[in-house]
Order: C-alpha cells, then sequence, then structure tokens
C-alpha cells in the first residue's frame, strides 16, 4: 500500500458473538497487540460487532483507554420515528462507532437495500460523522464474464456521484468479490490491485487527485494471516474487511500485525 494511506484492518462479525463474548474478545485482541511493535498509528484496527454489542465494546474501550475502534454492520437511511427495528445513524455515533459497513453482498442479498438506499445510508453515515465502509464487488457470474472491473466502478460510480469532493474523501471502499466471501477461494493479489486500482482512477477522475489518494480501498473475501501479506504489499490495496478470521483474535492479530 501507498505509505501515506493508514491501513485499516475490519473485522466484520456479521451475526456473531454476544455482547460477553464481544467483550472478552476485545480485551483478548488489545492483550495480544499490546507490546511495542505493534502501533495503531500504522495500523487501525477495527471490530464491527452486532448492534447489541456495541454498547458493551464501547464501555471497555473507554474504560481500558483502548486504541481498537468500531462501527456496525448497517445503518437506518432514516433519522429517527417509525421505523421498526431500525437505528439510527446519530445513535451509532453516539455511541462511538467510528465506521459503518454499507452495502454488504449479504445485506444487499438478503434485505432490500438497493442502490438508492446504500447511497443514502452513505449519506446518513457522514452526516453523523462516521465514515462509511461501501462493500463493493462482482459475483461470480460478472467474474466469468471478465466485466468485473468495470462492475466494481459502476459500483462506487453510483454511490460517489451524488458526493462532493469532501463526502467522497471520507469514504472507505471494501472491493469484495462476492465469490470470495466466506468459501476460501481468495482473489488474486493482482485482480485485487487491478479492481482497487481502476476504482482510484476512477476516483480521480471525478474528484481530483486529493481524492484519489485519500480514499482507502480494502479488500475482502477470504483473507487469512497466510494470504494477507501478498495482498497488501500491493500500491492500491489499504488493508482488509476480515470476515471469517476476525472470529479468531490470535488470526485476526497476526493479520493486523501484516500491515
Ligand atoms: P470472509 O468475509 O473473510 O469470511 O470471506 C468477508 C466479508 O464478508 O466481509
Amino acid at each position: 500500500m501507498a505509505s501515506a494511506r493508514v491501513p485499516l484492518v475490519a473485522g466484520n462479525w456479521k451475526m456473531n458473538f454476544d455482547h460477553l463474548e464481544a467483550t472478552y474478545f476485545v480485551q483478548k485482541l488489545a492483550w495480544l497487540l499490546r507490546d511495542a511493535h505493534f502501533d495503531y498509528r500504522h495500523c487501525e484496527v477495527a471490530l464491527m460487532p452486532t448492534f447489541t454489542s456495541i454498547r458493551s465494546v464501547q464501555v471497555l474501550v473507554e474504560a481500558d483507554n483502548l486504541k481498537i475502534r468500531y462501527g456496525a454492520q448497517a445503518v437506518s437511511v432514516t433519522t429517527q420515528g417509525a421505523f421498526t427495528g431500525d437505528v439510527s445513524a446519530d445513535m451509532l455515533s453516539q455511541l462511538g462507532c467510528s465506521y459503518v459497513i454499507v452495502g454488504h453482498s449479504e445485506r444487499r442479498k438478503y434485505h432490500p437495500e438497493d442502490d438508492a438506499n446504500i447511497v443514502d445510508q452513505v449519506r446518513a453515515t457522514l452526516t453523523a460523522g462516521m465514515q462509511p465502509i461501501l462493500c463493493v464487488g462482482e459475483s461470480s457470474e460478472e467474474h466469468r464474464q471478465g466485466i468485473e472491473l468495470d462492475f466494481a466502478v459502476g459500483q462506487v460510480h453510483d454511490v460517489t456521484r451524488d458526493l462532493n469532493e469532501e463526502e467522497a474523501a471520507r469514504l472507505i471502499i471494501a472491493y469484495e468479490p462476492v465469490w470470495a466471501i466466506g468459501t476460501g477461494q481468495v482473489a488474486t493479489p493482482q485482480s485485487a490491485q487491478e479492481a482497487s486500482k481502476a476504482m482510484r482512477d476512477d476516483l480521480r477522475e471525478t474528484f481530483g487527485p486529493h481524492v484519489a489518494q485519500t480514499v482507502r480501498v480494502l479488500y475482502g473475501g477470504s483473507v487469512t494471516s497466510k494470504n494477507a501479506m501478498q495482498m497488501i504489499s500491493q500500491p492500491d490495496v489499504d488493508g482488509f474487511l476480515v470476515g471469517g478470521a476476525s472470529l479468531d483474535a490470535e488470526e485476526f492479530a497476526r493479520i493486523s500485525r501484516l500491515t
């Protein structure tokens, strides 16, 4: 990755860990990363618990003055009112969330999250002062057709065309080929680099060099400590969105140390 951007290793816990398990995990991770060889200024480490665990993580992070950051896996596009089951961006930012994952392929598949809803989630997240981690990436069908670059760039473009330069600069993109999520099939470092570069080039064209140089592009999809090193050596890959491997504190700490 390029030296100007601080890498981010974000753990997407999905629907795993209750609040007690989440607390235990955070304590263990902080302990594993406590030594002088790890510097949070050179690698941001973040966890995305379920809504029900965020408050517990916040209490622990504040009490122990931990450098671990955290966020949510989705957000409501509305601010308050009669929206049963929704959680607003302000509620999340009041709990100290730094990030919200937006448009994860599992949300696009299992919930009615279309392009318009994803744009609104990005806007709600930015308005509340947090950073969206916008997930994009092709399915195996687009992969087979060889149109993955256009597809991923198009998904980013659907969101960025509604943003101004200042908003776009606060975006984080996670390139996650759908066929690589939870399958053990990881993209090659070269293809992750190509996709990340294509998205960065598109940002440069739309917003200019500042946004292109600022936005972090993460890779996600079957990341482990075995494949992370080659991936992070790519100039346009700025970290990871880690699913399965983020449920093991030792493995997640190993991935964080590689960046
Ligand atoms: P995975 O999930 O690491 O288990 O493939 C990544 C993700 O869904 O963000």
